[in-house]
């Protein structure tokens, strides 16, 4: 089952075409690479399908409407969360502040009911501490929910953010260069971790990454971008011997 159709978006800045007629498909639950050298307009191509630009031209679908020029916060609610190449927290609150504050979308209670606390917006109230906690356990942050967040190893901040996105209930999870920063160990535990968070939330997820070993490692399908410009798409043995992507980006070693 396809999740989200991505059919020709182009984006045009004056004069640059930062992507051209990009065309993907993504299944439920499955792990999709988007890679390239820098400035290939991955970032672009985020901002797209998350309602940050709306494309010049072609469309976005997720599951099946068209999404195109819907505001961010909407996509959100619709179920596609993401997280950006620099991290994104609120660095002086608590990492459990963090992902409490990450569930508000999904509340059901109004103000009037969070003023009066009233009986619904109670167990609304314990639900979301259960929830987060359980998130939090989920990316291995549970002995560190007091901790502030900037106080955090850069490879933990990452996790956190993670766990704030899936605090919003999606079933496409987009991370923009979550290896960023890490140390090589890091690195191979977030492959596992990228497995494991799919399986358990049952989510699809596309991930931006220049770290080949975990590209490589994690994903079933891979897009190359150069210059805006779509490539190579296939398997990653299909793009590993892929003499255009070894020309334009991995090079002969
Ligand atoms: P990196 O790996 O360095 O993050 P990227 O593949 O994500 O790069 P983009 O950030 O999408 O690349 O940029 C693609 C092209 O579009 C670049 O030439 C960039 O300068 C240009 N670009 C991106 N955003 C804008 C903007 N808001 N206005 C004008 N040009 C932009």
């Amino acid at each position: 089952m396809t999740i989200l159709n991505v059919d020709n978006i182009t984006m045009q800045f004056g004069g640059i075409k930062a992507v051209s007629d990009l065309k993907m498909e993504i299944n439920e639950r499955e792990i999709v690479g988007l890679i390239g050298p820098n400035g290939a307009g991955k970032t672009t191509a985020f901002n797209m399908i998350t309602g940050v630009y709306k494309p010049t031209l072609g469309n976005v679908y997720f599951n099946d409407k068209n999404i195109t020029g819907i505001k961010p916060h909407e996509i959100t609610k619709l179920g596609i969360a993401r997280t950006f190449q620099n991290i994104r927290l609120f660095k002086e609150l608590s990492v459990l502040d963090n992902v409490l504050i990450a569930n508000h979308l999904r509340l059901k209670s109004g103000i009037v009911a969070s003023i009066v606390k009233t009986p619904n917006y109670k167990k609304e109230e314990r639900h979301i501490y259960e929830k987060s906690l359980q998130l939090l356990e989920d990316v291995g942050l549970l002995d560190l929910i007091n901790e502030r967040a900037d106080n955090l190893p850069y490879g933990k901040q990452r996790r956190l953010e993670i766990a704030r996105a899936l605090a919003t209930e999606p079933k496409l999870l987009l991370l923009d260069e979550p290896a960023a920063g890490m140390n090589p160990q890091e690195s191979l535990e977030l492959m596992e971790f990228i497995r494991e968070i799919r399986d358990k939330y049952e989510i699809a997820i596309l991930m931006i990454e220049h770290h080949m070993q975990v590209i490589m490692g994690v994903c079933e399908k891979i897009y190359v971008l150069d210059y805006g410009i779509t490539i190579a798409e296939g398997s990653p043995e299909n793009i590993q011997n892929n003499p255009k992507v070894i020309e334009a980006y991995l090079g002969v070693d």
